[in-house]
């Protein structure tokens, strides 16, 4: 799960990093309201959306009076930023923050990944951070400071000493860079975070140093033992579809491709994707509905990839254990005399009261195309799409 800046900077500064004074606005009355209380004659309006690289899409601006504040707001709420991370559909602004601004001398990378070769927190920082650490990172590999931390004994304060000196930070502020870099180690590993990253952390003219940008990601699955990070969730910047799904309790991955996928098990779920990129489609999501699906489950599935617009052929591949095949045929039955659907569905069941499955979708009289292997199944989809397909394009040509 991510989350804004303002959140991971509020998060931050509770482990002891510096940040400069902000606040949140709902609206630029609000905006030109928050400049006014942090006082000062500058300040930044931030975009706050599920993204790094706004600068450059024009997610922040530098402004000098209240007015300028109030209009940079105003430009920002309702937009749609797209940015070189977001893809084409962007993510709306719902949310600015308001922050004095800095006069910064240099701009510096810090961040903290999962390593996953060396199984620790890895540090990872640049004395060239900013909008460009991708270029850096990509043309001076060798510029980038690495350091792995024993989980055992945690970050040591040589080694945030050492990081500091690497930044090429002046003696008299070592202490000071060392605190923030060991103050946000303490918030990834105390609150389950998988990334923390701090572009730019820089050095203020005044020699002192602060946290201008953060972002933090969180391992989903230790959310149930943190509520206050599950609250800071935003559903406004998540693909809607598997916003759609988790509330659903399905396991659920938006892809790109035209054939939408009912399975159960992961481990079939890519096995289903790689028979029908075989068979020369592609996967339009990935979707688990995990093991014993009641039949409300199962139609729930059906009609959260039936709404999605870019599926033109719906596979269902069930191979029951603890599901059972009649409840899955239930399930389907049950969603597509509610909403009848326009694309062909091939259904492949095996396992557990299959052949009640099957009955039930035969005597369904529903235009339901069956299979009986997985090779079958793949087959039969991508050969009823394509048809579909044919068909639309003659359909659209003679009218
Ligand atoms: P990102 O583009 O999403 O990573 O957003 P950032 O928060 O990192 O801001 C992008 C850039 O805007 C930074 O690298 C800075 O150069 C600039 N910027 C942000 N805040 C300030 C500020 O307070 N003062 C000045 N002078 N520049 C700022
Ligand atoms: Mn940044």
């Amino acid at each position: 799960m991510d989350i804004h800046e303002y959140q991971a900077k509020e998060i931050l500064s509770g482990f002891g990093v510096r940040i400069p004074p902000g606040g949140l606005a709902y609206s630029p009355e609000q905006a030109a309201y928050r400049a006014r209380e942090i006082g000062g004659s500058k300040w930044v309006v931030k975009a706050q959306v599920h993204t790094g690289a706004r600068g450059k899409a024009g997610g922040v601006k530098l402004c000098s009076s209240e007015q300028e504040v109030f209009d940079a707001a105003n430009g920002l709420f309702g937009k749609r930023l797209v940015t070189q991370q977001t893809g084409s559909q962007g993510k709306i602004v719902y949310r600015v923050y308001v922050e004095g601004a800095v006069a910064i001398e240099r701009e510096l990378y810090l961040g903290f990944v999962l390593d996953r070769s060396s199984e620790r927190i890895m540090v990872v920082a640049s004395a060239s951070g900013g909008m460009e650490i991708e270029e850096i990172s990509a043309n001076q590999p060798e510029s980038i400071l690495r350091t792995v931390i024993e989980p055992a004994v945690g970050i040591r304060d040589f080694q945030a000493r050492e990081i500091a000196f690497g930044l090429g930070i002046d003696p008299a502020h070592i202490q000071e860079a060392a605190s923030n870099i060991k103050g946000s180690y303490r918030a990834f590993r105390d609150l389950d975070a998988t990334m923390v990253e701090i572009n730019p952390l820089v050095v203020v003219e005044s020699g002192s140093i602060v946290a201008l940008d953060a972002k933090m990601s969180f391992d989903d699955n230790a959310l149930f033992r943190r509520p206050e990070i599950s609250e800071l969730r935003d559903k406004s910047q998540e693909d809607p579809r598997e916003t759609q799904a988790a509330d659903r309790g399905l396991s659920y991955v938006g892809l790109e491709g035209k054939i939408g996928c009912i399975v159960n098990g992961a481990g079939l779920a890519m096995a289903t994707m790689d028979m029908i990129k075989l068979a020369g489609s592609s996967p339009a999501n990935f979707l688990d509905i995990g093991g014993g699906a009641s039949p409300e489950r199962v139609a729930k599935a059906f009609r959260l990839v039936n709404s999605d617009k870019n599926v033109e052929a719906i596979l269902v591949n069930i191979f029951a254990g603890i599901n059972r095949c009649d409840w899955v045929a239930q399930g389907i039955v049950q969603a597509l005399e509610d909403n009848p659907v326009s694309v062909p569905v091939v259904v492949r069941l095996a396992g557990t009261n299959v052949e009640e499955g099957r009955k039930i979708l035969a005597q369904s009289g529903l235009p339901i195309i069956r299979a009986a292997t997985l090779a079958e199944a793949a087959e039969r989809v991508v050969t009823a799409w394509t048809k579909n397909q044919k068909h639309n394009v003659k359909l659209v040509a003679s009218s």
